[in-house]
């Protein structure tokens, strides 16, 4: 589903210009479960945001369900966006002045569905995220485990194909990673692309496909019988965390 051929991209400050992706060629099928890893500054934030078209590439291709996203208009990238994709970011990137169940309904909010029918929604969406009694609770009453399930709830309201997440354990502790990557993994059971960017060995050994970035290129794709390995290495003595 998604088809990326030899992506370019930089990024140009007055007279510097910094080539950040340097020819990246990648599929992803539908239904993948994926993580991207890599060095502070490689690329995986840039990359995460091209494949979300919150970014534009400079040159290259990139097919997504067939359809070249390219010199498209911003309202067809929104539209695009707002039906495919769901966001999860690593501080949350909740709404401060909204509740749990308006910070959920947003995405409907700008869909233009009705104020009852959006909160009807997302306390089905809070309910299945065992949120149900956290409806009416601010962002700043919940612990970062329930805030980024908020911001779950939040991403999955749309019924996206692909769940892009840039570093979503990254402000939590281990426990609450595992939770939230427990959380990710039924998502992607349900049959949507679920690409996730992180620091962390034991979380990336919870998705099927690792693909490092390096110098602007995919250095390598860990799968199969490489991942066996590399869950056996780095899911030692984390039994309790029920990786896959
Ligand atoms: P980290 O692990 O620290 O999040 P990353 O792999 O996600 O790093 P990116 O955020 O993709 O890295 O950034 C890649 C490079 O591009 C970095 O050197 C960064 O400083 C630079 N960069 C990122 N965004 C911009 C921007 N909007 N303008 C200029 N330079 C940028
Ligand atoms: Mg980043």
């Amino acid at each position: 589903m998604i088809r990326l051929n030899n992506i370019n991209k930089s990024y140009v400050m007055g007279s510097n210009s910094l080539h950040v992706l340097k020819g990246i060629d990648l599929q992803i099928e539908q239904g993948d479960f994926v993580s991207i890893m890599g060095s502070s500054g490689s690329g995986k934030s840039t990359l995460l945001n091209i494949l979300g078209m919150l970014d534009n590439y400079d040159s290259g291709t990139y097919h997504l369900s067939g359809n070249l996203i390219q010199n498209m208009s911003e309202k067809k990238a929104a539209q695009y966006r707002n039906d495919l994709v769901g966001f999860i970011f690593q501080s949350f990137n909740l709404i401060s002045f909204k509740n749990a169940m308006e910070n959920v309904a947003l995405p409907l909010y700008y869909k233009g569905v009705p104020r009852k029918k959006r909160n009807q929604i997302a306390l089905e969406y809070l309910e299945k995220l065992g949120l149900k009694d956290w409806a009416t609770h601010m962002p700043n009453e919940m612990s970062g485990g329930q805030k980024q399930r908020v911001a779950i709830a939040r991403a999955l309201i749309s019924q996206p194909k692909i769940i892009l997440a840039d570093e979503p354990t990254g402000a939590l502790d281990s426990a609450t990673s595992y939770e939230v990557m427990d959380i990710l993994k039924k998502v992607n059971d349900d049959g949507i692309t679920v690409i996730i960017v992180t620091h962390e060995h034991d979380i990336a050994a919870m998705t099927n496909q690792i693909i490092r970035l390096k110098d602007g290129l995919i250095h390598e794709i860990i799968r199969n019988g490489e991942l066996k390995q590399f869950k056996k290495e780095y899911t030692h003595g984390l039994e309790a965390a029920q990786i896959p």
